[in-house]
């Protein structure tokens, strides 16, 4: 049973978002799965893929998202992950298919730490389509028991297509408002004044885990502590929009 890992544990997830969508009320969808029986795996709510990209959150609120892109990685995410957990920040994980096989247990601890993961395809190409975000849903479910509810498009491009795609996963489109510009690897002062600097309420920030990344590791906990000095919290993506995150493995 692919559910089970050893020592008879079981995940179990559901994940539900509402982002206001007409007629759909996602959330309340979550709540009337209370008594899901222990063992099972139920995914509730994820239908939120309405095709248009979502850049930020509402600026009504000192609430803002971190975002990672292009792990798992077992060089950078741990370390990430220790991070946030250290000083009490969520984030959220746009993984790629093709980094899950070996990260099984890495991708558990980041949901069982508060923490979102997304799709962001299975090998970063321009443009994916519905098998490519199909199939990496598929790892992610299979490793985590969790069905991501967010997509992230590799290099923010989204086209008829990729829209296409992400609606029919059921996935939310998710770019950004704030870039670190830590894929361009421009220092550690540069990252944190991007991220810190540039942020508002309501803001997505992108940065990297996958790749090479050691100045964003360095950077985190500046950037955190930066954020929160300036009055920001920190929610997973689908919180920040509203929505319902719940993971319950152990
Ligand atoms: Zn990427």
């Amino acid at each position: 049973m692919k559910f089970t890992r050893s020592g008879a544990c079981v995940a179990m997830a559901l994940a539900a978002i509402g982002f206001g969508g007409p007629g759909v009320d996602r959330a309340s969808s979550a709540a009337g799965n209370g008594g899901t029986p222990v063992g099972a795996r139920q995914v509730v709510g994820c239908t939120g893929g309405s095709g248009a990209a979502i850049t930020s959150g509402p600026r009504s609120r000192p609430v803002v998202a971190l975002t990672f892109d292009d792990g798992p990685s077992t060089t950078y995410t741990p370390a990430i992950l220790s991070i946030l957990n250290r000083l009490h920040a969520s984030a959220t994980f746009f993984e790629e298919g093709r980094h899950v096989a070996g990260n099984e247990a890495l991708m558990r601890q980041i949901l069982a730490s508060g923490d979102e993961i997304g799709n962001h395809s299975f090998d970063h190409p321009r443009f994916p389509g519905y098998r490519e975000l199909a199939a990496t849903n598929r790892r992610i479910e299979e490793a985590t028991g969790f069905t991501p509810c967010l997509f992230r498009p590799p290099y923010g491009l989204v086209d008829a297509k990729v829209a296409v795609a992400a609606q029919r996963t059921h996935l939310q489109t998710i770019l950004w408002d704030v870039d670190s510009r830590d894929d361009k690897h421009p220092g550690v002062a540069t990252i944190h004044s991007n991220a810190v600097g540039l942020a508002q309420p309501g803001s997505i920030i992108l940065m990297h885990d996958g790749g090479h990344h050691p100045q964003t590791v360095a950077a985190l906990p500046g950037i955190i502590r930066g954020l929160q000095a300036r009055g920001f919290r920190f929610a997973t993506v689908t919180a920040l929009l509203g929505g319902r995150f719940v993971y319950r493995g152990h």
